[in-house]
């Protein structure tokens, strides 16, 4: 097949773990005889520097034209003192509203070979395989915002077509999963968390009768998600909510630098990102971990192309290197650490000899 993918390598650590994703996505595209048409365009803070605006024009056209677009991360403290007038994150915004990606799939498995990664005990680990499913274009982070000498505000919006979009998303996954959907909100003070709860019970009544639906409060979920994280299949909350939590999930897996992401609107095109930051801390040493954007490839081949047999195969060679031992400082433990090139590198020779 042939396929167009607009890569935004963006700030940080955002270059080192795209450049490892693009060397394994080029070998993988290479043994399936796809044609893949990868082209790197400026984003987020490196795009302000170059052209004065995080999301030029000529970028924004590439994800608009693009299959499916790759993202690094933004940001850095270079772009966000206070008096900024332009910020990375607005790009990031932008970029999510243009495309028309509401729902953000952020899955939280845990690999048996770093159940010691994590500061969580392994037998409450075991197991653990759920779904976060992040509305993205809403909430606290879009609404109006003001700013006077002595005080500030962020409005929180969110519409019936805005929740009800987001539950059928979360309800189909759980159809294909384990039947269960947990939907967490903060009824007991929020107006806007008390219509989520209303319009997400009426849409699960009428459209899915066959999935379990359970409500939770985002502070009873946030202790239950360490308590017992086994329980839960997919989870569906609303965009600040679910930014917070799956930072915190993240640590189940064992490092914020496993995990990927998908952000899907009606289309098959979606945006496919590592869901940790730019990591100005260990930018420029190589030693990020790139599992979480290898992994995020994989949901890119699976989603927006149609490819499930290559996503596997991409799932399974990263399995392989981390259980041979290709693990950067954030999951080594007490093992010797790896670079991210050379994690790159394990995945490189996991592809090249299959399971
Ligand atoms: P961060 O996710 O960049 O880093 C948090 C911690 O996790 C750091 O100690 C970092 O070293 C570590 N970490 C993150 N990714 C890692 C990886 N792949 N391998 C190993 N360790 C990793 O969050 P932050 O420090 O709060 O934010 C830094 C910048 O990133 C900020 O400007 C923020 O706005 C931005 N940010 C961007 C995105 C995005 O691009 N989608 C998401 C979150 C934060």
């Amino acid at each position: 097949m042939r396929a167009r993918i607009a890569v935004l390598p963006g700030d940080g650590i955002g270059p080192e773990v795209v450049a490892e994703a693009l060397r394994c996505l080029r070998a993988l595209a290479g043994s399936f005889g796809h044609t893949l048409e990868l082209e790197e365009l400026p984003f987020g803070g490196a795009a302000i520097d170059a052209c004065g605006e995080p999301l030029p024009a000529g970028t924004l056209e590439a994800c608009l034209a693009a299959d499916a677009v790759l993202l690094g991360a933004i940001g850095g403290p270079r772009w966000s003192h206070p008096s900024a007038k332009v910020r990375p994150e607005q790009g990031l915004l932008g970029l999510r509203k243009a495309l028309g990606v509401y729902a953000n799939l952020r899955p939280v498995r845990v690999h048996p070979a770093l159940l010691e990664a994590s500061t969580i005990k392994p037998d409450v680990l075991t197991g653990v395989d759920l779904v976060f499913v992040r509305e993205l274009t809403g909430g606290i982070y879009f609404g109006a915002k003001t700013r006077e000498a002595a005080s500030a505000s962020d409005l929180c919006v969110y519409s019936v077509p805005e929740i009800e979009r987001i539950t059928r998303a979360a309800a189909r996954l759980a159809r294909g999963r384990r039947r269960r959907l947990t939907s967490i909100d903060k009824s007991n003070v929020l107006e806007t968390s008390r219509l989520w709860r209303e319009v997400c019970e009426r849409v699960m009544r009428a459209e899915f009768p066959d999935v379990t639906l359970e409500h939770m409060l985002v502070d009873a979920a946030a202790m239950h998600l360490i308590r017992r994280p086994r329980d839960f299949d997919v989870l569906v909350t609303e965009n600040m909510f679910g930014d917070i939590l799956t930072d915190e999930a993240s640590m189940l897996a064992g490092s914020l630098g496993l995990l990927p992401s998908a952000s899907l609107g009606e289309g098959a095109r979606g945006l496919y990102e590592p869901i940790h930051g730019s990591a100005p801390d260990i930018a420029g040493r190589g030693i990020a971990n790139p599992y979480g954007t290898l992994l995020s490839v994989a949901m890119l081949l699976r989603h927006s192309l149609a490819l499930p047999r290559e996503a596997q195969v991409l799932e399974s060679a990263v399995s392989r290197a981390i259980e041979g031992g290709a693990r950067t400082p954030d999951i080594a433990g007490p093992g010797r650490a790896c670079t991210t090139r050379e994690a790159g590198e394990a995945v490189l020779e996991a592809l090249a000899a299959p399971a």
